[in-house]
């Protein structure tokens, strides 16, 4: 490519996701920065601002990279679905749409891992310039942030029905698991307002597109970074197929997810020696942990019927009742269609000891079949996992080639502690489901089934049925260890003006969803590139 052909800018941030959407807002805030974004997918999908729309995208690709994983022996030989958003707002555009930061205890272990700067309250003030929510305590909550985060406003005898039952099991109603303290159960905190998604499109680059030192290119897949020895000078990309480089005179931020950023490492030759030159990649950097420490949250979904009349939307949703759910969300924005994924969750332990919940039950306020389908039995789904999994897999490139997606190995529950609280989470959600409370409303278990009692019986359903809750982490490992990819700076071993800013850089899973700890280290990657 001719020189005259490649634009130079400050900084190009590679994915406009949960993450890279914040760097590319917070880097070109000041003006006399020249900021180039790129996303491989395109501007936005039309489903993607109702929240209902979450079902509509979860296999779709004109908004989805519709990955899978590879088959293995505790899920089955099964090839696990694993979708990831491609548009801007990246997974924000197509997620579940619940905000949950995690425990304290999560960003503690990361700092007590070598990673400085990352305790909780270290990073408690980027959670909070993020935000704006009106509930929970000031110490804790942002108000003032680009991105809403609300509590939902539907209630009813399903939701009046859980807590209660809860309570009967001895699980307390929590106002703010997003405060002081994570337990007990609760309605889910989501990036809705007015009914409509708050992506990180919408809250982070909608309102600036007028900045004219920003530039965002959508379609843009980026295929390798350029180096210049062990200097990163830029990026090569291509725009229907027609070839494009862009340069930086300071950094490149990759913030293109858990299964990209490694696979834009590898193929730009910063990875495994061995396993870049068997695919014919000349090695520019070895980095032995690109694409490993792979984690997620690997979760059975229980399935239950409740034939009290009016309790779940498999009764109010169906037939005229969806007429009038899409009336009420025209008219109120509320109703079926303008809540997250799973309104209600639980954050328990799973025996006695510990210090705190180890176990995430959410509930989804319907019964679906695969595919997210609504069932014609009326009922609820209520998936149970441990948070904070041993078990980790991988992630590689097979090809050369950008266009071969990357293979994807979870190695779930290769753990056996995964394996025995994930039969532990089971069985509180049957405790709960079963309590005086939801009794009242004529619950009965479908899946596991009650027939399926003992450790062995409910494991092998585990293994037959489980799926991710779609939060893989980890690939580029944030620490000082030989096998970290990023320091605590996130900047890339060993490769100057490159760094790594997305849910890849966890070193372990956070207790619960991914996005608000994604868009956080978005937000705290922009201030380390800005203030050192
Ligand atoms: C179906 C689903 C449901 C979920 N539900 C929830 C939920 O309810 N709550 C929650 O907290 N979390 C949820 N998550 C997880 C959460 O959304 C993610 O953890 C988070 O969005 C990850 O942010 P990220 O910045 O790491 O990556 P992403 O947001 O995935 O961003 C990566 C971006 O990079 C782009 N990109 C990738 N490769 C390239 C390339 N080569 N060139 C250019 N661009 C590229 C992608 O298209 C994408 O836009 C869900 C995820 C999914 C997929």
């Amino acid at each position: 490519m001719a020189d005259s052909d490649i634009q130079t800018y400050d900084y190009i941030v590679i994915g406009a996701g949960s993450a890279g959407s914040v760097v590319a807002n917070r880097l070109s805030a000041n003006p006399a920065n020249r900021v180039l974004l790129l996303e491989a997918g395109p501007a936005s999908h039309p489903w993607s601002r109702i929240p209902i729309g979450f079902a509509k995208l979860i296999d779709n690709p004109a908004a989805n990279w519709c990955y899978s994983a590879e088959p293995e022996a505790n899920t089955n030989g099964r090839k696990m679905p694993v979708p990831r958003g491609r548009l801007l707002g990246g997974s924000s555009s197509i997620n579940g749409l619940v905000f949950v930061r995690g425990q304290a205890r999560d960003f503690d272990t990361w700092a007590q891992m070598g990673n400085k700067g990352w305790t909780y309250t270290d990073v408690l003030p980027f959670f909070k310039s993020i935000e704006s929510y009106e509930g929970g305590e000031d110490a804790y909550r942002g108000r003032e942030g680009p991105l809403r985060v609300t509590d939902p406003d539907e209630r009813g005898p399903l939701y009046d029905g859980l807590i209660e039952a809860a309570g009967q099991v001895g699980i307390p109603h929590n106002a703010d698991y997003n405060g002081a303290n994570q337990e007990g159960i609760s309605l889910s905190q989501a990036t809705i307002a007015n009914g409509r998604r708050m992506s990180t499109a919408h809250c982070f680059l909608d309102p600036i597109r007028n900045r004219k030192n920003l530039t965002i290119e959508t379609g843009a897949w980026s295929e390798a970074l350029t180096l210049d020895g062990k200097r990163c000078t830029g990026v090569r990309y291509s725009i229907d197929g027609k070839p494009r480089e862009a340069r930086a005179n300071r950094e490149v931020v990759v913030s293109a997810g858990t299964i990209n950023s490694p696979q834009l490492l590898e193929l730009s030759g910063i990875g495994q020696p061995e396993r870049l030159q068997s695919l014919g990649i000349e090695v520019r950097h070895a980095l032995n942990g690109v694409g490993e420490n792979l984690r997620d949250h690997y979760a059975p979904r229980t399935r239950w019927r409740i034939d009290a009349p009016g309790v779940t939307y498999n009764d109010k949703g169906s037939g005229l009742g969806l007429v009038k759910q899409a009336l009420r969300y025209l008219f109120t924005n509320k109703g079926m269609l303008g809540i997250p994924a799973a309104p209600i969750r639980a954050f328990v332990r799973s025996r006695d000891g510990l210090e705190g919940p180890d176990v995430l039950l959410g509930w989804v306020p319907m019964l679906y079949e695969p595919g997210y389908k609504m069932s014609k039995i009326p009922g609820v789904t209520c998936y149970a996992h441990p948070m904070r999994p041993d078990s980790t897999g991988h992630i590689h490139i097979t090809s050369a080639d950008p266009r071969t997606p990357p293979a994807i190995n979870f190695n779930f529950l290769s753990s056996s502690l995964d394996a025995e609280i994930t039969i532990r989470a089971v069985r509180i959600a049957r405790a709960l489901m079963t309590a005086p409370a939801m009794a009242a409303l004529q619950t009965s278990e479908i899946a596991p089934g009650a027939e399926k009692q003992s450790d062995e019986d409910i494991l092998d359903w585990i293994k037959a049925v489980a799926e991710t809750t779609y939060h893989p982490v980890g690939t580029c490992k944030m620490g000082p260890d030989p096998m970290a990819v990023v320091d605590e700076k996130l900047r890339v071993h060993g490769i100057e003006g490159l760094r790594v800013a997305d849910a890849s850089i966890m070193p372990t899973l956070t207790s619960g969803n991914t996005n608000a700890p994604s868009i956080m280290i978005g937000e705290k990657a922009a201030n380390m590139v800005l203030n050192g």
